[in-house]
């Protein structure tokens, strides 16, 4: 039988690598660390690209490199997120930030700004370009969440909270987006090597008391049973892989990329 008469499959083949020919791709956060080695690989696979950041010009950057448009926004502010275009196939929700305090002293602003950008801003991304994904029969939503989408960390009250929620809010979208061609999983990396991670090395060295230099062996990797950090390219092919046709049938999942952070 020919894959694309069969139920939930997909004409496109992914075996020449540009499966994704046609396909725009909206990744947030596309500047810069995952998000711009997201947005390699989905435009080496023929995506057109929306580069989505708040860094201006470094979101020009990667849309001329790669042939996509950049577009300057700020994901806390609503208006500007409901401003974006609503006719992506495939949406990747990545934009994310740290804080690292104890609760009693994390400051109450930055916790709801952490929630506008890490949920928020997916959930109205997402209830504008879904519609379009449900004309077409077709649509790819991947959120990069984190291991502390499952898992909890001290000093992280924002950052847990956000990621479980954005947990929660891929599931619902992969039940309602099941009967009509929409998949919608979550990526859950351990410590990858990224601006994001080296500028928590200082502030986690600060919260646990221990030279910075020890932050990364025995804070960032305690967990971890495979002692590296991750790279960018590593969560962006896994991002990229639950877009073919072979993991069609992966649908609410959370994907975990942590050198067994988990397994514990
Ligand atoms: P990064 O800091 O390298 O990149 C994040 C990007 O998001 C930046 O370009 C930044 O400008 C953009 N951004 C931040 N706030 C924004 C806003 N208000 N509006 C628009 N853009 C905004 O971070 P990264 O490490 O690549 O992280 C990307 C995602 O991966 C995040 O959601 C993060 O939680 C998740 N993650 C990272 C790691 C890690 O170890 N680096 C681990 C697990 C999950």
């Amino acid at each position: 039988m020919n894959s694309s008469k069969r139920p939930g499959g997909d004409a496109r083949a992914p075996t020449d690598g540009r499966f994704l020919v046609g396909r725009r791709v909206l990744v947030t956060g596309a500047a810069s660390g995952i998000g711009r080695a997201c947005a390699v690989a989905f435009a080496d696979a023929g995506a057109r690209v929306y580069v989505v950041d708040l860094a201006a010009e470094a979101a020009e950057e990667v849309a001329q490199e790669i042939g996509g448009t950049a577009y300057a926004v700020d994901l806390s502010d609503p208006e500007a997120v409901d401003s974006l275009p609503d006719d992506a196939d495939v949406v990747v929700n990545n934009a994310g930030l740290q804080y690292v305090a104890p609760i009693q002293e994390f400051p109450a602003e930055r916790f709801t700004l952490m929630q506008r950008v890490m949920v928020e801003a997916p959930f109205r991304i997402l209830r504008r370009t879904l519609p379009h994904m449900y004309r077409q029969g077709w649509g790819r939503v991947v959120n990069i969440s984190s291991v502390h989408g499952l898992r909890a960390s001290a000093y992280k009250a924002a950052y847990v909270t956000a990621k479980h929620a954005l947990e929660g809010l891929s599931k619902v979208v992969a039940l309602e987006g099941a009967g009509r061609g929409v998949t919608s999983n979550c990526v859950n990396p351990g410590y990858v090597r990224t601006p994001l991670v080296e500028s928590q090395i200082s502030d986690q060295a600060v919260a646990h008391g221990i030279a910075p230099a020890d932050v990364v062996e025995q804070i960032m990797l305690a967990r971890s049973a495979i002692k590296r950090l991750i790279e960018p390219e590593e969560v962006a092919r896994t991002a990229l892989w639950l877009c073919t046709p072979h993991s069609s049938y992966i649908t609410g999942a959370a994907i975990p990329v942590d050198g067994g952070w988990t397994a514990h």
